[in-house]
């Protein structure tokens, strides 16, 4: 499925990488959260309006749902993966965190085969379930 994000780390290095997810993801979370407040809205007018408007709102609500629904999943698939990612970026023998560069990648299976920086010693970072 989606396997960019190792290219990613690969071009601008983890600690980046994760910084961006961050912002990323918690800019997915205001979109929920503004979406959560359109709905509220739009409730809101729906239930004083008529006609043609009632229906508008009605579709409004419907679009704000799905927005917000989308953007909620985006959040937590950002976050999560960006945590399961820095989990497993300390070098198994040094200890060196985030200090790695992308040797390899398996499309498949979501993981990346990384290469300590400091020490030369190799490990995968799987990143997805
Ligand atoms: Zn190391």
């Amino acid at each position: 499925m989606e396997n960019r994000h190792v290219d990613s780390v690969k071009r601008i290095g983890f600690r980046k990488w994760y910084e961006r997810q961050l912002l990323s993801s918690h800019a997915h979370m205001v979109l929920a959260f503004l979406s959560a407040i359109a709905i509220v809205g739009s409730m809101e007018a729906f239930r004083t309006s008529q006609g043609d408007a009632q229906l508008a709102d009605a579709l409004f609500v419907v679009v704000s749902a799905a927005i917000g629904i989308w953007a909620l999943r985006r959040y937590l698939f950002l976050l999560m993966r960006a945590e399961a990612t820095a989990n497993q970026a300390s070098c198994p023998d040094c200890g060196d965190y985030g200090r790695f560069s992308v040797v390899g990648q398996r499309a498949r299976l979501m993981e990346m085969d990384v290469r300590c920086r400091k020490c030369s010693r190799d490990w995968v970072i799987s990143s997805g379930s």
